[in-house]
């Protein structure tokens, strides 16, 4: 069996990632001790560079294992693709709290600022999707990338429970709920992770 480890403490995204190796010949764990490993700049430009850097730096931390890293965030058009690589720092680049953190209430201030940045803008305007990219690395050196993203809207207020991040504004008019009403699995099967890791386990088993 394929033995994946995750650098990532988003406990969201893991939470995804156990879901996803449920039924397939994968076994995806969290790299261990991740947290006493500081972590790398994410300075790349792109989805995809930003997972390049994490897996291939996280690797070297855990000599001859696969470790995979992800990379995603939010694109609004009315805003011309913002927040983006910026998704999870959104807020604090308003100046409205200093300490991203998945574990805190930055999902919270990061709703709230894409609120108010929308403000004004119509339900029609408010076109939006979710990025994922995925990078796979040993010892160093990139294996595999893929990416997968999923379209919908920015509601005017949020809606739902589940999930993690921008899922309650996320509508996907398709089904009439937002990420956040949906069922994990469900989320998984249609999500721009879901997506990016078939496609990702595609290429390797
Ligand atoms: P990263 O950890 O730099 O990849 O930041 C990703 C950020 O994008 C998260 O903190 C969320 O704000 C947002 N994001 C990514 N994927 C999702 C998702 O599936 N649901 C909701 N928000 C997401």
């Amino acid at each position: 069996m394929l033995h994946l480890l995750v650098a990532s403490t988003n406990p969201g995204k893991l939470e995804e990632f156990r879901l996803a190796a449920d039924g397939v010949a994968v076994q995806i764990d969290t790299m261990p001790a991740l947290r006493t490993i500081p972590a790398p700049e994410e300075d790349g430009q792109s989805f995809e560079e930003n997972a390049i850097r994490k897996a291939v730096y996280y690797s070297q931390f855990a000599p001859g294992q696969w470790v995979m890293a992800d990379d995603s965030g939010l694109e609004v058009d009315a805003l011309e693709g913002a927040p983006g690589i910026r998704s999870a720092r959104f807020a604090a680049d308003s100046g409205l709290v200093d300490s991203p953190d998945a574990n805190d209430n930055t999902d919270v201030w990061n709703n709230i600022v894409l609120l108010q940045k929308l403000e004004g803008v119509a339900m029609r305007d408010r076109t939006a999707r979710y990025r994922c990219a995925l990078a796979l690395a040993r010892n160093g050196v990139v294996i595999a990338t893929a990416e997968g993203s999923v379209e919908g809207m920015i509601l005017e207020a949020p809606h739902g429970t589940g999930g993690f991040g921008y899922d309650p504004l996320f509508y996907l008019p398709e089904l009439d709920q937002t990420m956040a009403d949906l069922d994990p699995a469900v989320k998984l099967s249609l999500s721009h992770r879901g997506r990016a890791l078939e496609e990702m386990l595609a290429k390797l088993l």
